[in-house]
Order: structure tokens, then sequence, then C-alpha cells
């Protein structure tokens, strides 16, 4: 794969809608129930809205009635980078992309999977990949 190269705070903005920009780049939220893929449905993977690199796969979304898209894991275990996040007065596991840090949700161990994992993904950062 090749190495993602840095954009400045200006290429991003080009690149992203505002509310992408804030998720994506300010570590910002969607409102819940926003997303089309909060709910199952698409059929195929997801990339990311900043650098198109594959991050998870509908086989692993589940519907969790959060009013986030949320999966059991990514495609591999390369996908996305976990970081501790203490904002909001709370702790909780940021994940970002591992390819060009993009800012992507939050995983909670409450799955309902055998994984026992649920990535809470804002759906901005998703891109619907069919194949
Ligand atoms: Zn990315």
């Amino acid at each position: 794969m090749d190495e993602f190269v840095p954009l400045t705070p200006e290429e991003w903005r080009d690149k992203l809608t505002e509310l992408e920009y804030h998720v994506l780049r300010e570590n910002g939220t969607e409102r819940p129930f926003s997303s089309k893929f909060h709910q199952t449905g698409h059929r195929g993977k997801f990339a990311c809205k900043g650098c198109g690199v594959e991050l998870f796969a509908s086989v692993n979304q589940f519907d969790s009635g959060c009013g986030w898209p949320s999966f059991d894991k990514g495609v591999d275990e390369m996908a996305v980078t976990e970081h501790q996040d203490r904002s909001h007065g709370m702790v909780r596991v940021e994940v970002r992309c591992s390819h060009c840090d993009s800012h992507l949700g939050h995983l909670f161990p409450d799955g309902p999977t055998e994984t026992g994992n649920r990535y809470c993904i804002n759906g901005v950062c998703l891109v619907p990949v069919s194949n």
C-alpha cells in the first residue's frame, strides 16, 4: 500500500464537506440516525472517506440501535488504530484510519457477537464499495 501523503488543513477542506471535515479531522460526531448506514443493508465493503482504503465489511456490520454504523471488527487487523480518548469527561477508545489517521468513531467492549467489540463509526467517514 502506498504511504499516505499528509494533507494540509486547506487540502482536507477542499476534499471534504464541512461535516466530514469536522468528524474526520476534528474528532467530531455526526447526529445519531443521520447516516443511511446506521442500519445494515449495504452489501460489500466500506472504504475510508479520507483516503479510500477499505476499513469495514458489511458481513461484520450489525444493527446496534445506537444510531451509528456498527461493526464487530475491521476488514483486517491493520485497518484501524485505537487511541485513548479522555475528551468530554470520559475515557473511551478512539478509532482512526490506520492509513490517513482520520477520526472514525469509538470502540466499545459491549458488542453482541463473539468478538465482543462494537466499532461505533460515523457514517460520513464511510464510502460504500460494492464487490
Ligand atoms: Zn483513511
